[in-house]
């Protein structure tokens, strides 16, 4: 059956960051997809309610964690959470990200190591610590939701930038790595979605300048995400390893 292609039956996905925005609406399309969830936020308030979102009606097992991902040691942490309390860790969607603006002549070494920590380092961590248990499977989904920004540029969001390309530049390289162990990893570069993060820090005539990038004529919604990172968590991709997929309703074609 061709939904067979997308079933997450028996798969655990961790999805960092699933309290809100993008990462809650792809953790509701694994969960509906059968694989059983872990996220993490800093707060346990909003991932409880965002795990009823998430899990409501699926009859899936799901876990949060409270974990500050511009720490590393709570990184650590949290993969081994994950791992203890569920017993494995097949997909992992590296979502967790923020950015923060700056002129590049302007850029202070306490936010742009912030950036680098969050956007960067917290994905290679969590690969590094689960890669291990899915090559004993013979099967793992790495995700890594890096940006537009990582593949073109916008005043004052070269920290942003660098951080996404990195993740791009490292996708590619667990790509080839993790091959041999029917591991793929692929990157989604997502254009302007609406979601807290962006509703703080898009506002006014910058917001205006999105509109007209977007020849699809609207705002990506959370739930456009769905699709993309179902493909690339299931078996439907299983022949797609260390590309970037823009969902972007056609920027990058400016
Ligand atoms: P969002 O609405 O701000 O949600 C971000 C999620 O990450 C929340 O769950 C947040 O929880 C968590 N998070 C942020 N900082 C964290 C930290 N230090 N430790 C642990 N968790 C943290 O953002 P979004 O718009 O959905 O963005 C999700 C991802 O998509 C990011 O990587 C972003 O760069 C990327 N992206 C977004 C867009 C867009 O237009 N929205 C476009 C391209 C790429 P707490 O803050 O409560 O801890």
């Amino acid at each position: 059956m061709i939904q067979d292609l997308f079933d997450l039956n028996g798969k655990v996905a961790l999805v960092t960051g699933g309290s809100k925005g993008i990462g809650m609406a792809m953790a509701h399309g694994l969960a509906r997809a059968g694989a059983d969830i872990v996220i993490n936020s800093r707060s346990q308030e909003e991932m409880d309610a965002a795990m009823d979102y998430i899990l409501g009606g699926t009859g899936r097992r799901g876990h949060s964690v409270v974990a500050d991902l511009f720490n590393r040691d709570d990184t650590v942490r949290l993969a081994r959470e994950a791992l203890n309390t569920m017993g494995r860790v097949d997909i992992i969607v590296n979502n967790a990200g923020t950015n923060i603006v700056n002129p590049v002549d302007r850029i202070v070494d306490e936010d742009w190591d912030r950036l680098l920590e969050l956007n960067l380092t917290a994905p290679m961590i969590l690969v590094r610590e689960l890669a291990g248990q899915m090559k004993e499977r013979k099967w793992g989904r790495i995700v890594n939701i890096s940006s537009i920004f990582g593949l073109c540029a916008k005043e004052e969001r070269g920290s942003y930038s660098a951080t996404k390309s990195g993740l791009i530049g490292i996708t590619r390289t667990m790509a080839q790595e993790l091959a041999p162990w029917n591991i793929t990893a692929n990157a989604i570069a997502p254009g302007p979605i609406s979601t807290p993060l962006t509703d703080r820090l898009v506002q006014g005539e910058l917001r205006a300048y999105f509109d007209s990038m977007m020849p699809l004529g609207r705002w990506g919604k959370p739930e456009d995400l769905v699709g993309p990172v179902l493909l690339l968590a299931s078996d439907a991709g299983s022949f797609i390893t260390g590309t970037t997929l823009t969902v972007d309703g056609g920027w990058m074609t400016r």
